[in-house]
């Protein structure tokens, strides 16, 4: 390769669009991957696509890659880094401690920052940030959705597939609607429940935004299993979203709004 080649070359490489410089993905953390491999069993993303750039190394593989300018940070990478659910069952798994929680929660808002997503895409998540961490706005939604599921409407609207063929999303999603309950509209839970037997601990119990309305009766063994041992469970009924959600998202200042609240 003559000298013109390789400088084009490597201006072309500088000029693709990489991390920007508020907390890029740590190169020693991803210098700790050494590509076993043990945790792509792990990893349910993997194991629905069935590609590489869709498991934990291949990510980690992209993030290096991109840290090096070998590669952009676009809408084609950026959406192995959306496919990951955040699960983090490769981080127990390493037998190497690469800290993958640390490199998605730093990826995550450099892809809200610099990657443009499409209007559906905005719309989609838009709806999405603005009601699950908000469980009152939430429970206006349960209103249509406990209708919809008295009336029978989910069989109707899975055996037509019309909304699998419109909206696929919106179908993903509905197909994984839990039973809409009388319970769910209201928060039963008491502000203290003691412990049973001699109190050894007093435990801050946090509800969460989603479960609380869906799947309440996990929160109620959780409190029964700390009260059993020994624990005086405090629920605070002020309390709002914990800001996973959007942290986890990548959608920063939702995130320490909700925080400082
Ligand atoms: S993240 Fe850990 S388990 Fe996965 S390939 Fe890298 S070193 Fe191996
Ligand atoms: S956190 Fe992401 S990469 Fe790790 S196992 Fe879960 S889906 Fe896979």
């Amino acid at each position: 390769m003559n000298t013109d080649t390789t400088q084009a070359a490597a201006q072309n490489l500088d000029s693709f669009p990489s991390f920007d410089a508020k907390h890029p993905p740590d190169q020693k953390l991803v210098d700790a991957c050494v590509h076993c491999g043990f945790c792509l069993t792990t990893c349910p993303s993997y194991r629905v696509i069935g590609k590489e750039m869709d498991s934990p190394r291949g990510r980690i593989y992209l993030m290096n890659a991109i840290n090096h300018h070998e590669a952009p940070l676009s809408t084609a990478t950026s959406q192995h880094f959306d496919s990951c659910l955040g699960c983090l069952a490769c981080t127990t798994a390493c037998p190497s401690g690469v800290q993958y929680d640390q490199l998605i929660a730093a990826t995550r808002p450099q892809v809200e920052r610099n990657v443009p997503r499409t209007l559906g895409d905005r719309l989609f998540r838009q709806l999405i940030f603005s009601l699950f961490p908000y469980p009152n706005r939430l429970r206006l939604l349960l209103i249509p959705l406990f209708v919809y599921q008295r009336l029978g409407l989910p069989k109707l609207v899975r055996s037509t597939g019309i909304l699998q063929r419109f909206m696929p999303r919106l179908a993903a999603m509905e197909s994984l609607l839990p039973n809409v309950t009388a319970e769910s509209f209201q928060d039963t839970m008491p502000t203290v429940i003691p412990a049973q037997g001699e109190q050894r601990y007093r435990v801050g119990m946090i509800l969460g935004c989603v479960q609380r309305l869906f799947f309440s009766e996990v929160n109620e063994a959780t409190a029964r299993v700390l009260s059993a041992n020994g624990c005086e469970v405090v629920i605070p009924k002020s309390q709002g979203c914990c800001a996973a959600l959007p942290q986890h998202q990548g959608q920063e200042a939702q995130a320490q709004a909700i925080a400082a609240t």
